[in-house]
């Protein structure tokens, strides 16, 4: 064999499950309720082959990685800091939630997750998982990596995948 095509190695929704409340904020400045998933995460990792041991990627590590990348939003409230319409703020052991100025929810702080991202859609849940993954795997020194493609799903058949190149 040549081996000269291209891999990718995946795991699937089944083994990244995370429970989180959210809500978005709609054009038109529009808020949803309060509400939460049943979130499932599936990861696509591209590029060369290990020479030594010939995968792509380790999935006991890939499966490790992202099930802690889950586990750190899972069970939580998931809210968007770059939101020019949320004000949220950290207080002792509360955080607060006000939207456009209104006083709307206080949370205990163990329990959200604030997420440095314009709102709380799967799209940017996709980028925000692919963006930590890649860290982790820069910091991990995995350089024959080509591509992350993260798909995160909130309701069966109703998600968002996002791709990014690694350089
Ligand atoms: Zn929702």
């Amino acid at each position: 064999m040549r081996h000269c095509g291209e891999y990718r190695v995946s795991v699937a929704k089944d083994y990244l499950v995370f429970a989180s409340a959210h809500f978005i904020m709609f054009a038109g400045h529009r808020c949803e309720t309060l509400h939460g998933h049943n979130y499932r995460a599936s990861v696509v990792v591209e590029g060369a082959l290990d020479p030594e041991s010939w995968y792509v990627f380790d999935f006991v590590t890939l499966k490790r990685i992202m099930r802690k990348l889950c586990d750190e939003i899972d069970h939580k409230v998931l809210l968007a800091t770059e939101n020019p319409h949320l004000q949220i703020a950290e207080q002792g052991d509360s955080v607060t939630v006000a939207y456009d100025g209104t006083p709307r929810y206080v949370f205990p702080k163990r329990d959200c997750a604030l997420l440095p991202v314009p709102n709380t859609t799967v799209e940017m849940l996709a980028e925000l998982l692919a963006l930590r993954l890649r860290s982790r795997l820069e910091q991990m020194g995995a350089r024959r990596l080509t591509a992350v493609e993260i798909e995160v799903e909130e309701n069966f058949g109703q998600s968002a995948v996002y791709r990014e190149k690694l350089s």
